[in-house]
């Protein structure tokens, strides 16, 4: 039996993860869970699963759910430190990963300064403090499993070959919504336009990065840490269908891919259970159904977020925290639409171009670099509004 946390249970990762869960009572046993204002369905959640702890983002939530619950409650904590409870002090052997944003950094770290295995989802975690993660992964003899679909993918083909046999990675991208959209009608696009994912249903935040491609930005670089490879050493195709999830190049021009259907519960699942698969009631993969699947480069023009992915990821250090944190103000920003849909790049440029990045030392810094780039991006989004440039 596994015993298993899951932050940001009620968000479309944790969600999945816990059907999957449920489906396997003999295998898996929830012990904490974390969620942020879904209370209802954290509510339903926690008496379906009777964890032992539960962390939400405020008190008043916290107050809420204990007298909802009664005697039955378990305990409930709140904020930052209750999401850090739950991860590093519960009794669990797996973290599973799932919260979105620079708020996963945290409790993931914590979790694995407390030796816990941990299932990936929040990539944000390695893309703003990756190298102290991967040390801290290192130091505390524990394992991270991605439960990105593309890193899902390129794990398992790496599996049985050797890394020094690898001539490159490549990722592949949707292309999201607007892949055939002309360049010049992506000013006019609504948070409707672009939540409207072609191929997969995800937390809106991540939504949106797909339909900047900021997501694959976001991708290139957890790669770069989880695989040890250099940005030039990562491709990124784009292929409608999101069938091929990824592949490995090797040196002798052999190239490994994973392919399936586009659902996230394959890769949770594989990240749940490894190394054994879990069967999943799934329909299968009709390739001659499908009859063909395509690839082409992405447009840099047109996709400028990765463009700044990969800058940030040759510039290191602090750098590619700054980029996140910015984008999240963005995102936020065009969803609340106090921006347009090309605001966002122009918004994470300006705010990388004011940054001298520093080389990583710790959290704190990684958490200032955060709280500076926020504050940078809010007030160019602020001068922006006011039609002054800066
Ligand atoms: P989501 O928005 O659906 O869910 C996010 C979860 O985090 C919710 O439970 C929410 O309550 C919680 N949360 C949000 N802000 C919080 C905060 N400040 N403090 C505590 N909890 C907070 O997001 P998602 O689509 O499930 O994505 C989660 C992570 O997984 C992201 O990092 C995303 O990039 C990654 N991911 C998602 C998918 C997908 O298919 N959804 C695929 C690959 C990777
Ligand atoms: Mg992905």
């Amino acid at each position: 039996m596994k015993r298993l946390a899951i932050l940001g249970s009620t968000g479309s990762i944790g969600v999945s993860a816990l059907e999957i869960i449920s489906a396997y009572p003999e295998r898996f046993k929830v012990v904490a869970l974390t969620a942020g204002r879904n209370f209802d369905l954290l509510e339903e959640q926690i008496r379906l699963f009777r964890p032992e702890v539960v962390a939400v983002q405020e008190e008043t939530a916290a107050g809420l759910l204990r007298e909802s619950l009664g005697k039955s409650a378990p305990e409930i904590l709140c904020g930052t430190t209750g999401l850090i409870a739950c991860a590093a002090e519960s009794s669990a052997e797996m973290v599973v990963s799932a919260i979105v944003g620079a708020a996963g950094l945290e409790p993931t770290l914590a979790a694995i300064e407390a030796g816990k295995d941990v299932a990936l989802a929040n990539k944000e975690t390695l893309v703003a403090a990756g190298s102290i993660v991967m040390s801290a992964v290192e130091k505390n003899g524990c394992r991270l499993f991605p439960v990105d679909s593309e890193h899902s993918a390129i794990f398992q083909s790496l599996e049985g070959h050797r890394k020094h046999d690898v001539r490159r990675l490549i990722l592949t991208a949707s292309g999201g919504p607007f892949r055939d959209c002309p360049a010049e009608d992506l000013l006019n696009v609504s948070p409707e336009d672009a939540l409207a994912h072609p191929n997969w249903s995800m937390g809106r935040k991540i939504t949106i990065d797909s339909a900047t491609m900021m997501n694959k930005g976001l991708e290139v670089i957890e790669a770069h840490w989880l695989f040890d490879l250099p940005a030039d050493k990562i491709d990124v195709h784009i292929h409608p269908e999101s069938i091929v999830h990824s592949m490995v190049e090797y040196v002798d021009g052999a190239v490994i891919a994973q392919l399936g259907i586009p659902d996230m519960k394959t890769p949770i699942a594989y990240a749940l259970s490894y190394p054994e698969r879990l069967p999943l009631n799934l329909p299968p993969l009709d390739l001659c159904q499908l009859g063909r699947l395509h690839f082409h480069e992405p447009d840099p023009g047109r996709f400028r977020c990765l463009s700044l992915a990969y800058q940030a990821l040759r510039a290191a250090g602090t750098a590619p925290a700054v980029l996140n944190a910015a984008n999240e103000i963005a995102v936020e920003a065009f969803l609340e639409r106090r921006i347009d849909f090309l605001a966002i790049a122009d918004i994470i440029e300006n705010v990388l171009s004011q940054h001298r990045p520093l080389p990583l030392t710790d959290l704190n810094q990684v958490l200032a670099a955060d709280t500076w780039s926020r504050e940078a991006a809010r007030s160019v989004i602020m001068a922006r509004s006011h039609g002054v440039s800066k």
